[in-house]
């Protein structure tokens, strides 16, 4: 059967909660803390695309696991998996919907192939699209329900050599209550899946001078940003019971990372956008190895502080 057997029921008044991509990193982390609330007031639906990945996520749950956690196949890229899933929740009740599955893709955008965009859109944008659909006709109904989306910092602004993957990670408000909670850097396997793919990829179509700038300036500066910047999927996690009990005020765009905000600020702060592309070139291209410098001094200087500070949503 495709909806795991181990199912428990949500006990009045708890919220359901349906989460995608729970094999690792955020959504694992999500799942374990919303189903391990001291209040109890949630029952968490943890799914994925693949039960056999479920023991990191089972064992994190503890005794959680049977109670406030049940887990459910779903594949965000298959209408047939996702129609499955909602199907086999009683009542087809969904109080939250937690889009969490992505992937991510660098590189330059010459060297990519079409049907590798097309996976991270399927992914990332129609796989979100296609949980709406799902649930939002029932939440219309019920004249409840809250759809949050573990977007990007990339989807309000755009990074170079992320072409496609920043494009995937804007998205329109509904009518229902829409929640973005945009991180940062986050060490999970993200980070390190995008290390091991580059350093398989060559990267074809694309000119040697390009390359080079990807694989030795780009590429550098990206790990010190992780290093330096980098959160932990708890401290993505924390930002979602806050978010859920906010309900209809919650606020739509929910940064985690407080050192991103200059870089909102600066998309704001001129209309044509110019000064935050330039800034971002700047950054990049001409200031690299300075970067690298004040990157080193600030993780020294905040002995690691500054990542575990995130942005309450209130
Ligand atoms: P991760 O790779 O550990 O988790 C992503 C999960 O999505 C994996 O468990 C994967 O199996 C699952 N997934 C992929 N395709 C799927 C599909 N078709 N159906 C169902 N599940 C699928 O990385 P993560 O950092 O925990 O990523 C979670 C979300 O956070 C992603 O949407 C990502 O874009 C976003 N995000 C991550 C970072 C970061 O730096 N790690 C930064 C900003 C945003």
């Amino acid at each position: 059967s495709h909806y795991c057997s181990t199912e428990a029921m949500a006990n009045p008044g708890q919220k359901v909660v349906l989460i995608t991509g729970c094999s690792s990193g955020i959504g694992l982390r999500m799942a374990v803390m919303l189903a391990k609330d001291e209040k109890q007031r949630y029952h968490v639906i943890a799914t994925m695309r693949d039960l056999k990945r479920k023991d990191k996520l089972v064992e994190a749950a503890g005794d959680a696991y049977g109670k406030s956690l049940s887990l459910a196949v779903l594949d965000v890229c298959t209408d047939e998996s996702v129609k499955q899933c909602i199907d086999g929740i009683k009542n087809r009740h969904v109080d939250v919907l937690i889009n969490n599955a992505g992937i991510g893709l660098v590189g330059p955008v010459e060297s990519i192939s079409i049907a590798e965009m097309k996976s991270v859109f399927e992914t990332n944008f129609f796989g979100v699209i296609r949980m709406i659909k799902e649930v939002m006709p029932d939440m219309k109904k019920r004249k409840g329900g809250h759809i949050i989306v573990v977007s990007s910092v990339m989807g309000l602004q755009g990074v170079v050599f992320n072409d496609v993957y920043a494009a995937s990670k804007f998205l329109l408000k509904f009518n229902v209550t829409m929640s973005m909670i945009e991180p940062g850097p986050v060490h999970t396997e993200f980070e390190s899946k995008m290390i091991q793919d580059v350093r398989q990829k060559e990267f074809p179509g694309a000119d040697a001078d390009t390359v080079n700038y990807f694989k030795n300036v780009y590429l550098p500066s990206s790990v010190d940003i992780f290093e330096t910047l980098g959160q932990t999927p708890d401290d993505i996690a924390r930002v979602s019971p806050p978010v859920i009990e906010q309900g209809s005020s919650a606020r739509f765009r929910n940064l985690t990372n407080p050192l991103y905000t200059p870089i909102v600020a600066l998309k704001y702060a001129e209309e044509t956008g110019g000064l935050s592309v330039h800034a971002f070139y700047h950054m990049l291209f001409n200031l690299g190895p300075l970067m690298h410098v004040s990157m080193k001094a600030m993780q020294y200087l905040t002995c690691g502080c500054l990542r575990s500070r995130t942005i309450s949503p209130n």
